[in-house]
């Protein structure tokens, strides 16, 4: 359909994904719903699937329509909203209220009055529809598709914010190491590439071939720990120790042994939730002075850097998008991310 059409003929009832669990997903009708005041109707185009997904595709959840990065076409906006309908953008998942301490600063991904998450609390991308406040909505150029509009999303927003945090603590790294070769982990090696220059070493470490190679292509040096430890491996590519460690893993063994590799004044920012981490807290931070640092999600004021750079290594980022499927096949779509024999893996409508 043509974007005309999507804004004229908004239908009554349109398909909305429902989480069964045990990996079950089908459609059911629902009624499309209205954007209040402040808010906007999006036709969704796309939504990436993401490992955040999973407790839904496990547990199921039929109260809403799950999926958290959006990109879309606004069909009708709500009362006091400046936005056209017709304007073709990406969705912050976090619903933040803009008044608060932290978003007065910036910091909206640490809103203390949060009014949603997208995809979690509300509606998100496998449903045909959703509403979003108009605070989240951040437009998208013309040439720029869906599809790679939501790489802007958890590959370079998470990732871009999580070497942000790092860069509080250590100003002039000349290594990294990033745990785990996910979407995030190869969001952050993308981005680290990008931010300090092709020639920044960058290890990436996973059990998966296909997440492996991926991430050579990137420019990453690949980690296979079917094949020894972190520190062998490391020691292989001619690292002793690193600057800076990401952990996307969720895994204390991982923390563990980047911690054990990170140089003195090293800092480990950790992004993937998941278990914990044992502390030695004279020789790990205090003898050492390292740092450990979480890293949630990312800023809204940090889509429009990020917008620039991709429109400056678009061919190097669409690399990470290996699989699309049509809406429909969400199911199927799924079970190849599973898999992890993917990079992005992408629904379209
Ligand atoms: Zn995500
Ligand atoms: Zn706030």
């Amino acid at each position: 359909m043509s974007n005309e059409n999507l804004i004229q003929e908004i239908p009554e009832k349109a398909d909305f994904a429902r989480f069964l669990g045990k990996q079950k997903i089908d459609f059911v009708q629902r009624v499309v719903p209205q954007p209040g005041p402040g808010q906007l109707l999006l036709k969704n185009m796309a939504n990436s699937l993401c490992g955040s997904d999973f407790p839904f595709l496990y547990n199921g959840n039929t109260e809403i329509s799950p999926g958290h990065e959006i990109a879309g076409i606004v069909v009708k906006a709500g009362e006091n909203t400046s936005t056209s309908a017709g304007t073709r953008g990406i969705v912050f998942l976090m619903g933040y209220c803009g008044k608060c301490r932290n978003c007065k600063q910036g910091n909206t991904n640490q809103c203390l009055d949060k009014q949603a998450d997208y995809g979690f609390t509300h509606d998100g991308g496998y449903g045909s529809y959703s509403v979003i406040n108009e605070n989240v909505f951040f437009p998208i150029p013309d040439d720029v598709s869906y599809t790679q509009g939501t790489l802007l999303l958890d590959i370079m927003g998470t990732g871009g914010h999580a070497i942000k945090r790092a860069q509080l603590v250590h100003q002039s790294p000349v290594s990294m190491i990033v745990l785990g070769a996910g979407p995030i982990g190869l969001g952050i090696l993308a981005m680290a590439k990008i931010m300090y220059g092709n020639d920044f070493p960058v290890l990436i470490s996973d059990v998966v071939d296909y997440r492996l190679d991926l991430a050579k292509k990137l420019g990453g040096l690949p980690v296979n720990l079917n094949n020894g430890s972190l520190a062998d491996s490391a020691a292989k590519h001619g690292f002793k120790e690193v600057d800076i460690a990401i952990d996307s893993s969720g895994k204390e063994v991982a923390r563990r042994s980047a911690l054990d590799l990170l140089a003195q004044r090293g800092t480990l920012i950790c992004v993937g939730h998941g278990e914990g981490l044992q502390l030695k807290i004279s020789p790990d931070l205090i003898a050492t002075e390292r740092a450990i640092l979480g890293s949630e999600y990312f800023s809204y004021n940090e889509l429009k850097g990020n917008l620039e750079l991709y429109l400056k290594n678009r061919d190097y980022l669409d690399q990470i998008i290996t699989h699309t499927y049509p809406i429909l096949e969400l199911e199927e779509a799924f079970r190849i991310f599973v898999e992890r024999n993917s990079g992005k893996v992408i629904v379209e409508y």
